[in-house]
């Protein structure tokens, strides 16, 4: 059997009660966060009790944003929120899910590498789900290393993985529970309830779990009567309890966590000093946020329809998240609007309304719903000279709009719509085409990093400071090279391309005041204290008084 070392480093595992989407991973981030803070180097995994083997087949409708890994992990977006929190890039075994955990056992169990014995759901699912844990803390080489596990306890789908975590602490030690619950306000009440989340803990107590710590989450900060019911009842000291209210943003909760002395009491689990007075810069940072007044309007155009239990938000939680931490660091507040790209298709005149925003961003996309009203808005901002980021599909989109309009090629489209169009400007890579033919569709798209060269007089190039980068992908498609030069003729310029194969990485209207598009995902790079500068290029555009079209 495959065996991995018992690394040195100290896990986190947070848990979840009550309800789901109460904010589990900014909790497990802001920890992260605190502690690397404190200068340890830290990672973080999470675990997702679902049967797909990656999130890259799920619809982010209906379960939020896939987000790409710099090694072409397609993973939940909660990693997404810790390589915002901690500036770091997290490799994709950072992300565990069930199916994961069980095609390795049966894969192993068909090489015999069992060696005869009964292969069983305990102990061998836990087993394998420790080795898959200790393999991520021994490759990171980290402190500390966070675990969320996805999904609130008490659910049938999380137990293998708690019982992985609870034979975990009892074994290597160096594990500390952490536990979320949600503490409702009834309206019809008015008062803060504690009896759900005490459940919870005992839901946990139920499969062997005392958790060291438990973060109270709700609308209002826990009262002192709360806090040693909490305590009473769930077996815990008082300051064990954690207050987290909400907070206008999600960057706020680690120093919430540093006025109760979390950072301390966790290093203390482990018998570790704690240092103050590390959040200084942070600290500046939500002072930033808060002294930014003045907003700028900036309208996400896509299609929007069947959210099921997700919000928008989750959807493009990473380019929401770049437009902000552009904006803050020029000083301005965000304002998102979303606009669903099918209202232009029933009328083309409402196009009209996009003059009232600063700028325009079509995010990446699948498939053909919405994208004629997609192509519309692009061509308002090309038309209005309105600042214009295109991500992925919303860079695809803007060639064909460009081959439509300004090159006269009528029915320009992209194979991936209409395969049969006499102008395909964009086409499927030539290593995609087998792949789609043999329905062989999870994890085979053209994925994470890859390096682009950019020209050194080009708008992007400037934004970058460099001519080399390093961008996340995650498409089938790209723009066909036979159409390069027609469309460079008539003013559209291809200013980065890729190192190898030499695949358009970046466009961009010289002309216009902002309008670039990429063939990447750049808003997975973007970080608080370090926003992605195609973002700040639109963002500066934007705001700055250069008349339209100069
Ligand atoms: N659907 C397009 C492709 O596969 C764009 C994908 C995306 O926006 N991520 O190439």
């Amino acid at each position: 059997m495959r065996e991995t070392s018992i690394p040195k480093t100290k896990f986190i595992v947070v848990t979840g009660g009550v309800i789901s989407g109460l904010g589990k991973g900014t909790v497990t981030s802001a920890i992260a966060f605190l502690l690397k803070a404190q200068g340890y180097n830290v990672s973080a995994i999470k675990i997702d009790p679902y049967i797909n083997v990656d999130a890259g087949t799920m619809r982010p409708t209906e379960h939020g944003e896939v987000f790409v890994t710099f090694d072409g992990g397609e993973t939940d977006q909660d990693l997404g929120n810790y390589e915002r929190f901690l500036d770091v890039e997290l490799p994709k075994i950072n992300s565990i899910t069930t199916g994961q955990v069980y095609l390795s056992v049966i894969q192993r169990e068909r090489n015999l590498e069992y060696e005869g014995k009964n292969v069983e759901v305990i102990p061998h699912i836990p087993q394998e789900v420790q080795r898959r844990i200790f393999e991520a803390a021994s490759a990171s080489q980290a402190d500390f290393m966070t675990i969320e596990v996805g999904g609130t306890v008490g659910d049938y789908q999380s137990v293998l993985f708690l019982e992985a975590l609870r034979e975990m602490r009892r074994v290597y030690g160096n594990v500390v529970f952490v536990h979320v619950a949600y503490l409702p306000i009834p309206h019809n009440l008015g008062e803060m309830k504690t009896k759900p989340a005490q459940h919870s803990v005992r839901a946990l107590n139920a499969v062997g779990i005392m958790p060291d710590f438990l973060v109270a989450r709700a609308a209002r900060t826990l009262d002192q009567v709360r806090r040693e019911k909490l305590a009473s009842l769930c077996n815990m000291q008082d300051e064990a309890i954690i207050a987290a209210p909400d907070v206008p943003s999600i960057y706020e909760v680690p120093l919430l966590f540093e006025q109760q002395g979390f950072a301390a009491m966790l290093l203390k689990k482990f018998g570790l000093s704690y240092t103050a007075g590390k959040l200084a810069q942070w600290s500046q940072f939500i002072r930033n946020i808060h002294a930014a007044k003045e907003e700028i309007a900036i309208a996400i155009v896509g299609k929007y329809f069947d959210i099921g239990d997700f919000t928008l938000e989750d959807s493009y939680v990473s380019v929401i998240e770049s437009i902000k931490h552009a904006c803050w660091q020029v000083g301005r507040k965000p304002k998102v609007h979303w606009i669903d790209s099918k209202i232009y298709e029933k009328d083309p005149q409402q196009t009209a309304q996009l003059a009232q925003y600063a700028a325009i961003i079509v995010p990446g996309g699948f498939g053909g719903s919405g994208v004629e009203g997609k192509i519309l808005a692009i061509r308002y901002a090309r038309e209005h000279d309105i600042p214009y980021l295109g991500l992925c599909y919303g860079m695809q989109l803007a060639v064909i709009e460009f081959a439509r309009n300004v090159c006269e090629l009528k029915d320009a489209n992209t194979t991936e719509i209409n395969p049969s169009t006499p102008h395909p400007v964009i086409d499927i890579l030539a290593e995609q085409k087998q792949k789609l033919a043999d329905k062989d569709f999870g994890g085979t798209m053209r994925l994470g990093n890859w390096k682009a060269v950019l020209e050194s007089d080009s708008v992007i190039s400037l934004l970058y400071g460099t001519t080399e980068v390093l961008e996340r992908h995650r498409h089938r498609y790209e723009v066909n090279p036979k159409y390069l030069a027609m469309l460079e003729a008539k003013g559209m310029r291809f200013s980065g391309k890729s190192v190898i194969g030499e695949l358009v990485e970046f466009m961009e209207l010289p002309k216009h005041r902002y309008f670039v598009g990429t063939q990447a995902h750049p808003e997975f790079k973007s970080r608080p204290l370090r926003p992605h500068p195609l973002f700040v290029g639109l963002v500066k555009a934007a705001i700055s008084d250069r008349p339209h079209g100069m």
